[in-house]
């Protein structure tokens, strides 16, 4: 699963740009880091960027489970997904919810998700990730050096936990997909997990351990020296929201409240956030938010060695630097609703069920995953302005490619045929 890339050599000095990223989430850091390794000036753009004493927690890369997941192929609309959506609507706590409210905003998007879950959509849409996935973590490796985050990195796997013979074999389905696809995974007895994991309560009744994924212990801390490798590589973080993008000669202009900043080229990396940068240009891109949800319960970091989830519940529970993260699920409902304090307390039980000794939860967040209907990124040009270049809609594995997005970004700023086929992630594929 772990491939290389081909090693990228810096441009001669007349074909070296400035450009400007949008949004400083994981993959505006690493574009701008693989941008800087180009040769060219870069300058990110974020209103709260990973700076100083800034709580970051607008991003959605502060909250995520933290985990490298090269397991992560099996895209969210999976056959037979559109038996669930009257469950999605009724149960507004369950794994994956659509909120009533915003029904009416959703229907092209989930019109495109179910399109997205027929068997021939699925096997294609898992090569494309499995593509993805099989460089991510060589992209990774020369900016962890880069910005000495070494340290942040925790190799002992993750572990996806089944209560019932019944689920381990209707959870076959996926697992066999992963093996198709490349992914390294052990079948694991009950015994296995309890000499693994001893401090979960024995509800498991089989798993599966995905042997190649890693935690970053503290993805805030990641992000923070990500954004100092930047600065120490020359870059600039300027502090603004971007409102609007517009073509000028020879190059773009960037609206941050009544000033304008230009450069030669721009990137859009604004995360859940970037639609409407992409509808300032004139471009439709179906992008939507999958909202999810942390609980951080601080005295429970030691309980485990690894990722633990239990599919059913829709959460990861990791060990981190902060403690124990408990954090999934998915709820569509758009950008405006306020956290959902019964899902967080859901969270809260279905912990003190699996690692009773867990104690109280703390921190509660909620994220907006930036999320396109068949699972796949957006990494591609603007159709309307070719210097600008879109990389957004990572879902559920932002934090896993983000440094291959800044790498493939790179690459087609350069003018460069992409390591990757970038086809399947065309912007305006819906
Ligand atoms: C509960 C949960 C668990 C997850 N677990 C994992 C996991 O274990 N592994 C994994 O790989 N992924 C995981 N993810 C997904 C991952 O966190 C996201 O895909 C990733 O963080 C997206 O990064 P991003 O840089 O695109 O967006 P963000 O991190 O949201 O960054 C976008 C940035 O753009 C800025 N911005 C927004 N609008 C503007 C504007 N107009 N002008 C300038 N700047 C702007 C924002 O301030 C923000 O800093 C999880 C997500 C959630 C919610």
């Amino acid at each position: 699963m772990n491939e290389p890339l081909p090693e990228l050599q810096p441009l001669p000095d007349a074909e070296r740009r400035h450009l400007a990223v949008v949004g400083a989430g994981l993959v505006g850091l690493c574009t701008a880091l693989w941008l800087q390794r180009m040769g060219h000036r870069v300058t990110i753009i974020d209103p709260a960027p990973p700076l100083g004493d800034a709580s970051y927690r607008q991003a959605c890369s502060y909250g995520n489970a933290c985990t490298f997941a090269p397991h992560g192929v099996v895209p969210v609309a999976t056959s037979g997904v559109i038996w669930r959506v009257p469950g999605m609507l009724l149960n507004p706590l369950g794994p994956l919810a659509i909120v009533w409210r915003y029904l009416p905003h959703l229907v092209p998007w989930l019109r495109a998700f179910l399109a997205s879950s027929t068997k021939a959509e699925v096997e294609r849409i898992a090569g494309t990730l499995a593509a993805l996935l099989s460089h991510a973590d060589a992209a990774w490796q020369p900016l962890v050096m880069q910005a000495g985050a070494e340290g942040l990195k925790r190799h002992d796997g993750c572990l996806y936990l089944y209560k019932s013979e019944a689920q381990f074999r209707t959870a076959d389905a996926e697992n066999a997909l992963r093996e198709r696809h490349g992914v390294a995974m052990d079948r694991l007895e009950r015994a296995d997990i309890q000499n693994m994991e001893p401090h979960l309560a024995p509800l498991y009744h089989k798993g599966v351990l995905f042997r190649d994924a890693y935690v970053f212990s503290s993805p805030k801390q990641l992000a923070f020296a990500l954004a100092q490798a930047v600065i120490n590589g020359g870059g600039e973080i300027v502090r603004g929201e971007v409102s609007g993008i517009e073509p000028r000669d020879n190059g773009i202009c960037l609206r941050i409240a009544d000033t304008e900043f230009l450069a030669d080229h721009a990137v859009v990396a604004a995360g859940a956030h970037s639609r409407k940068l992409t509808a300032s240009i004139g471009d439709r891109v179906l992008l939507d938010t999958e909202r999810g949800y942390h609980v951080l319960f601080p005295q429970a970091g030691h309980l485990l060695s690894r990722p633990v989830c239990y599919p059913e519940h829709g959460f990861y529970m990791v060990p981190m630097a902060d403690g124990l993260r408990a954090a999934g699920t998915v709820e569509l409902g758009g950008l405006a609703a306020p956290l959902n304090p019964r899902r967080t307390a859901m969270i809260r039980d279905g912990v003190k069920m699996l690692l009773p000794a867990a104690g109280q939860g703390s921190d509660e967040w909620l994220g907006f995953r930036p999320s396109m209907p068949d699972s796949l990124p957006v990494i591609g040009s603007s159709r309307r302005l070719p210097r600008v270049t879109y990389a957004f809609g990572h879902g559920h594995l932002g934090l896993t490619l983000s440094a291959l997005t800044g790498y493939l970004v790179s690459q087609l700023v350069a003018g460069q045929t992409p390591a990757i086929d970038l086809a399947p992630l065309r912007p305006d594929r819906f």
